[in-house]
């Protein structure tokens, strides 16, 4: 099959003849539909996260299931999925106590001594995210997908893989956003627009976008922020502060940097919750008010929106098809594989929501 394969950090990925292998017992063999380039990719490929080269990057996709394993009864030929980085054990602490994302993830991934998934020449290329989805077929445990209904466009669900859900679930599994409060976002590209759909399915009476990028501004507001702010121009806390009167309830930082991860907190009111969805590089360290925790502000981590994907991915389709959720707004591109590097100069240059690989 072929896949995009990345050897070295910013070198521009190659499509090239990939092996992939059989099933094992529990794992299921995808004929990829669509695959969305996300921010999170880019991190690897610019080395601001180091992994194992070459591989192979993507982990927002959909697809057909084309062969399953001996054990796998959950899914066959010819289901439609949503492949999920999460893939979760099913019997850990973690998962059994309702948090799979935390999973500990010990016999989910193939061990040493078994053959790669992927290879090329006998050599391994590393899996990312136990996914990796700009390939034209994806080999994944069957833990880390969910069988969906068949009459929604691959491209659209492969949003919900990773973007619509880590942004959604921020905030209403992470943060469990209240009706009637007032929310800001930081950072309005694909998870950023879907925190603000996630904060008004929630109910939030404002949600207030900030981003220095003018045209995401506008599609922060048709994607139903009440109010913009334009950090390019001046200082996005007290302007925060003037417009709420104090502060909001709840901040989501969607960008993953120490500057405007500080932002997010110091722009709360009292009581408030700040929520990093960012990437926030490896040896960043973030510096807080202190006397704010006297005030009951906090801040926590979302992963992948606290997603338990195969209760929640179905329920975000259903929002779709009642008009509650917009998917096709957020694909501003669709591309072939072979456009992998174009894909990623545009996040670079913040020219896109998102750009989505479709496939024959
Ligand atoms: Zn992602
Ligand atoms: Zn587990």
């Amino acid at each position: 099959m072929k896949a995009a394969v990345l050897r070295e950090v910013g070198r521009p990925l190659e499509v090239e003849d990939v092996q992939i292998d059989n099933p094992g017992p529990r794992e299921v063999l995808i004929r990829t539909g669509a695959s969305g380039v996300c921010h999170s990719d880019l991190h690897f490929y610019e080395g601001k996260y180091a992994i194992q080269m070459p591989v192979i990057m993507g982990h927002e996709a959909a697809g057909t299931v084309e062969a399953v394993g001996s054990q796998v009864s959950y899914v066959k030929p010819g289901d439609h999925v949503i492949t999920c980085l999460s893939v979760f054990c099913g019997h850990c602490e973690r998962c059994l106590s309702g948090r799979p994302v935390l999973c500990d993830r010990t016999d989910v991934v193939r061990s040493e001594s078994e053959p790669p998934k992927l290879s090329q020449g006998g050599t391994a290329i590393t899996q990312f995210a136990n996914i990796s989805s700009f390939a034209e077929q994806m080999l994944v445990h069957e833990h880390a997908l969910v069988k969906v209904r068949e009459d929604v466009p691959f491209e659209l669900l492969a949003l919900i893989g990773c973007g619509v859900t880590t942004g959604l679930g921020a905030a209403l599994n992470t943060a469990k956003v209240e009706p009637g409060s007032t929310v800001a976002v930081i950072g309005c590209g694909g998870v950023g627009l879907s925190a603000i759909q996630g904060a008004i399915l929630a109910g939030a009476l404002r949600v207030i976008a900030i981003d220095s990028v003018e045209n995401k501004l506008t599609m922060a507001r048709e994607f139903g922020a009440t109010d913009v702010i334009d950090a390019s121009s001046g200082d996005v806390v007290r302007r925060i502060r003037e417009l709420t009167g104090g502060g909001v309830d709840y901040s989501f930082e969607a960008i993953g940097l120490k500057e405007t991860a500080e932002q997010a907190f110091d722009m709360l009111r009292n009581g408030g919750t700040a929520t990093i969805i960012g990437m926030i590089p490896q040896g960043v360290k973030i510096e807080l008010d202190g006397p704010s925790f006297l005030r009951e502000k906090r801040i926590q981590g979302s992963s992948m929106g606290s997603n338990r994907f195969r209760v929640d991915m179905p329920r975000y389709i259903e929002f779709y098809l009642q008009g509650r959720l917009k998917l096709e707004e957020m694909v501003t591109k669709r591309i072939k594989l072979e456009d992998i590097n174009t894909a990623f100069e545009d996040i670079q240059q913040a020219n896109v929501a998102r750009s989505v690989i479709t496939f024959n």
